[in-house]
């Protein structure tokens, strides 16, 4: 992909999933990458070694790597994490907002602490990281590129995920706000959009065949999405020859984004 050999980039959330996949592909594309990750002492008991691992598959491609602790919704975390990272690796291009989570709860019983963890990841965080790579694109005055990991429910309502969806709702927005700010400035910030695709966060459906197959038949093309699929798009995104595109999010999600109950003509025949 051009122009990313030499480039710096930052992944949030960096260890699993989309974005352990977007971190590998970066370093196969010859840039060099910074993988964040929240916590060595997380619920899961094998954080340390996921982490390690994901540093290794980058290794293995002989760009340089450096892992940054931080937790995105703290803003002292990311201002760290954002200034080690730029010292670390000499300066900073790219930026990865993957960190996400989600927490299903029916709307009228949402306790508010989990709501606002919720939002405070996705959106405050992503922002935060936003923030802190643009002060550094401008005080350089170099080009910037940012994507933002939504969803394809920035556009597609969530019952029982009221705050996830309203979290890559606002990130649409957010996207489409800061490229315009700063599109006269070399800085381009766009989103993707993914649809199902097979990662931990899944692991409830993913793993349990009944489950798959009632959410594998709502996606037209059939089958879920892969984390590689997801790290292609961000690389083509960053990458030159995506110069002019700015403010989209491009929805990698098998069709789920296109009305599928409208497959056959069921309203005007
Ligand atoms: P995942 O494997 O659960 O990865 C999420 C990552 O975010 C984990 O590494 C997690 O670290 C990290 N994270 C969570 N809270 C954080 C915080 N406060 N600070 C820093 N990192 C934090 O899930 P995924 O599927 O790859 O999700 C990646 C992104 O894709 C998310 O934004 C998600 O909303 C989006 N997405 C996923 C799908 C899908 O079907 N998989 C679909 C649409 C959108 P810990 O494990 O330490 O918490």
């Amino acid at each position: 992909m051009k122009g990313l050999k030499g480039k710096n980039v930052l992944v949030t959330g960096g260890t699993s999933g989309i974005g352990q996949a977007i971190a590998v592909r970066f370093a196969q594309e010859g840039a060099n990458v910074a993988i964040n990750y929240r916590s060595m002492a997380s619920e899961a008991a094998d954080t340390e070694a996921q982490v390690q691992t994901c540093a290794q598959k980058v290794q293995q491609h002989g760009v340089r790597d450096v892992l940054v602790q931080g937790d995105v919704s703290k803003e002292e975390d990311v201002v760290r994490m954002i200034e080690d990272v730029i010292e670390r690796l000499g300066g900073l291009d790219i930026l990865i907002n993957n960190a996400g989570i989600q927490i299903p709860a029916d709307s009228h019983e949402i306790d508010m602490d989990r709501f606002d963890r919720v939002l405070n990841v996705n959106l405050r965080g992503a922002f935060m990281c936003a923030r802190e790579a643009i002060k550094h694109f401008l005080a350089h005055e170099k080009p910037g590129v940012i994507i933002n990991i939504s969803s394809v429910h920035q556009i597609i309502p969530k019952p029982r995920f009221l705050s996830y969806s309203i979290s890559k709702g606002g990130m649409q927005n957010m996207t489409r706000t800061l490229a315009l700010e700063y599109a006269g400035r070399n800085i381009r910030i766009n989103g993707i959009g993914p649809g199902a695709t097979i990662t931990p966060i899944n692991r409830a459906w993913v793993d349990d065949p009944v489950k798959a197959e009632m959410v594998l038949k709502h996606i037209p093309m059939g089958r879920a999405g892969e984390a590689d699929e997801m790290g292609a798009v961000a690389t083509f995104l960053a990458s030159d020859e995506a110069a002019y595109i700015t403010g989209q999010t491009l929805f990698v999600d098998g069709g789920l984004t296109l009305y599928p109950d409208f497959r056959t003509a069921w309203s005007s025949e």
